[in-house]
């Protein structure tokens, strides 16, 4: 049940603007944050640290920028090409350039003037871990968590509230065995029960599937869900909306880690899982939730955020 005083759905995205929590950029699933918004997404963050201390994880942090190859090489755009973003940059000379700045003088579409840099924008919080942790060498002996922590751009304008192209993921990713990969995603769902006590939160767990394009797609979709590869913690943002994934859990087997020839420490591949926290997303539940005035939350709440 959402407390008398939520935000209702219709509203939710109209009252979050007028309060200045979000402030709009003319791009769908953009958005600016207030001073407050931020200070519960930090809350938000600080928790998901709390949740994963006992694990002993290693602190990465990558910029929202991507090695280009490291997409290639996990062929995102074979899955996923609706939602990548290239980044590029102008590279030509006076010539060129004068071309250039006349097509955008003129309002004409100047992309074939650009050419492709070396990085893509971040598509995923874990991905830049894998190439990372390859390079050591073999993984230690029972594996190792990382907490990474990063901006991630996926390109799906919506209307939707929660559905933004610009938002930031928290993730802890193991890597190492499968009994312990698997292990380690089911651990992470049961504590996800205790997110939504502490948040005050509804929500449950549901199994999902990745968006991956086309029809071939479509079977890799099927597949993930028979086996249950993707679970989600799905909370309503707003009464009527429908219940959006707040947290995934991930196995992926030995994908990324045959990829990059990720072994471990008896030489064999690895396995890889990762749980991912939607921090605006969080966020977004919370005012929806609770309202808008984060003095007025229950004490306990404030407590668990540490506001
Ligand atoms: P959805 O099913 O809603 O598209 P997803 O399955 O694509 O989500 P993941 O790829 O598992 O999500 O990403 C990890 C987390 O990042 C999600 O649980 C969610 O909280 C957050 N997230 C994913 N896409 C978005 C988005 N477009 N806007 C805001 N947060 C997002
Ligand atoms: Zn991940
Ligand atoms: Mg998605």
């Amino acid at each position: 049940m959402l407390r008398a005083d939520a935000v209702p759905a219709q509203t939710l995205r109209e009252r979050l603007l007028h309060a200045g929590l979000l402030i709009e950029t003319g791009v769908e699933g953009v958005y600016g944050h207030s001073a407050a918004f931020e200070t519960v997404l930090a809350g938000c963050n600080a928790y998901a640290g709390r949740m994963g201390a006992a694990d002993g994880a290693e602190v990465l942090r990558f910029p929202p920028l991507l090695n280009r190859t490291v997409a290639e090489r996990n062929r995102y755009a074979a899955a996923f090409p609706q939602l990548g973003g290239h980044v590029f940059s102008f590279d030509g000379d006076d010539d060129d350039h004068q071309r250039y700045v006349g097509k955008l003088l003129r309002g004409e579409d100047c992309s074939c003037e650009l050419t492709m840099t070396r990085s893509v924008l971040t598509p995923a919080a874990c991905y830049p871990v894998y190439p990372a942790l390859a390079a050591r060498g073999p993984l230690p002996a029972g594996g190792c968590v990382i907490d990474v922590l990063g901006e991630c751009f996926r390109h799906e304008p919506s209307a939707e509230t929660a559905r933004l192209q610009s938002f930031r993921m928290r993730e802890y990713i193991y890597l190492g065995d499968a009994g312990r990969a698997l292990a380690f995603r089911d651990l992470w769902m049961e504590r996800s029960a205790g997110l939504l006590r502490d948040l005050d939160l509804p929500g449950e767990l549901a199994v999902a599937h990745d968006p991956f394009f086309g029809r071939l797609g479509a079977r890799l979709a099927d597949a993930q869900v028979d086996r249950k590869l993707k679970m989600e913690l799905v909370i309503p943002i707003g009464p009527d909306a429908r219940p959006t994934a707040c947290m995934s859990f991930n196995c992926h087997l030995d994908h990324f880690a045959s990829i990059w020839d990720l072994t471990q420490a008896d030489g064999t591949v690895a396995h890889t899982a990762c749980v991912g926290f939607g921090l605006e997303r969080l966020t977004l539940a919370l005012f929806s939730r609770h309202g808008l005035a984060v003095a007025a939350w229950p004490a306990g709440l404030r407590g668990a955020l540490g506001l």
